[in-house]
């Protein structure tokens, strides 16, 4: 795959006498026709024409084309979110009393898709750590909907095998989704190992620039059209072109910010994994990861994103975070910037899983000097006490 090609020339081939170099933003609301006869089309067809931004957009068009390209995909949805391309995805494939089965810790967010809002309906949720066949067998029901997979996941960073979750669901009939936003398109495709859809919190590595809120969905056009038609141009949850002009601009310098922030990363876990202070790292890249086999068969990089449990009480890791400094202590993460979230900053001291992991703090290396970034991780857990 000509990667190059398709983040910067792929569907940019000008007609127009202007030749902008970098892509053209389409702020508008609506387009307007020569005739009726051409504006009946467009109505009757809104997903491959120009006719109301909330449906189809150019600016949007070439970011569909490119992320689809990427994924290996026939076509892709853009949202206003990452949530929300979630919410549309899940929405759509399931109905009342429906039964999913989910990996164990997926995004706070779609934890609450499912286990919140899709509760009101009837939908219920099995969530499962291990993917073995004997374990998806005793999962599945007789209303079993939907797998959805999230790899790695979020905090804890469990890799799960996407090829054969995929080629044991397709025998049941069931859908499989993967949550991609940790790979981001270069990283991983699941569509080549058998996924239905493949979303990403486009806010993350797509964007890049700690600047725009999005999210995609990729998929094939049937299951696509069936989604554009109900519950992007429903519920509306749409992104505006300024965005998507961000996330083109984004694109043109993701493969360099990707490596980057993965070689930091690795850099980073690598000098501080055997730290006495350092209870454990996730990483699934690093070869002592548990799921590095699976990780390096079905990911390219390792990412930017690690978290470490600190060896201490409560107070000792609120000390260390408040002791860093280039990291700054943040939510999201796919930006410039070195962030950290530390997991005690998000306890309501309700659930014993969450207590139970009150000393991980996620990290994201950034684009900074990774020597600089070491340092600042370094000291911070000196000054723990
Ligand atoms: C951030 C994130 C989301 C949610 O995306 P938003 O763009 O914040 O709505 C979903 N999945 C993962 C893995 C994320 O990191």
């Amino acid at each position: 795959m000509d990667i190059s090609y398709i983040i910067n020339v792929l569907g940019e081939e000008q007609h127009e006498s202007i030749q902008d170099v970098a892509p053209p933003l389409h702020q508008t609301s609506n387009f307007s026709y020569d005739s009726v006869k051409t504006m009946r089309n467009a109505i009757q067809n809104e997903y491959d024409n120009y006719l109301y931004t909330r449906g189809n957009n150019p600016t949007l068009a070439l970011l569909r084309l490119k992320l689809a390209a990427l994924e290996g995909a026939e076509d892709a949805l853009l949202f206003a979110s990452g949530s929300a391309a979630i919410a549309a995805a899940v929405l759509n494939v399931v109905k009342a009393g429906d039964h999913i089965i989910s990996v164990q810790q997926p995004y706070s967010w779609t934890r609450n898709l499912f286990s919140l809002f899709l509760a009101k309906f009837g939908v219920t949720v099995t969530y499962i750590a291990e993917f073995s066949e004997q374990v998806l067998n005793q999962s599945l029901n007789h209303n079993t909907r939907l797998i959805y997979l999230e790899t790695p996941n979020s905090f804890t960073f469990g890799v799960q095998p996407i090829e054969s979750i995929c080629t044991w669901a397709k025998e049941k009939g069931l859908y499989v989704f993967v949550d991609n936003s940790y790979n981001s398109p270069l990283g991983q495709t699941p569509i080549a190992l058998g996924a239905d859809l493949v979303m990403h919190s486009a806010t993350k590595y797509i964007c890049g620039g700690s600047d725009a809120v999005a999210g995609v969905i990729c998929g094939n056009k049937k299951l696509l059209n069936s989604i554009f038609k109900s519950e992007l141009m429903t519920l509306g949850g749409i992104i505006s072109p300024f965005n998507a002009w961000m996330l083109l601009k984004g694109l043109r310098t993701l493969p360099l910010r990707l490596k980057a922030s993965s070689d930091n990363a690795a850099f980073i876990v690598n000098h501080l994994k055997d730290h006495p202070k350092v209870e454990r790292f996730y990483y699934p890249m690093h070869p002592e990861s548990t799921d590095y086999e699976i990780a390096n068969k079905q990911m390219k990089y390792s990412g930017g994103l690690f978290s470490l449990a600190i060896n201490g009480t409560l107070p000792q890791v609120e000390t260390f975070c408040n002791s860093l400094k280039r990291f700054r202590l943040a939510v999201s993460w796919g930006g410039y910037e070195s962030l950290a979230y530390p997991a005690c900053a998000a306890l309501s001291g309700h659930s014993d899983e969450q207590t139970h992991n009150f000393n991980i703090v996620r990290f994201y290396a950034g684009l900074e000097d990774k020597t600089v970034l070491l340092a600042d991780i370094n000291q911070a857990l000196n000054a723990i006490k």
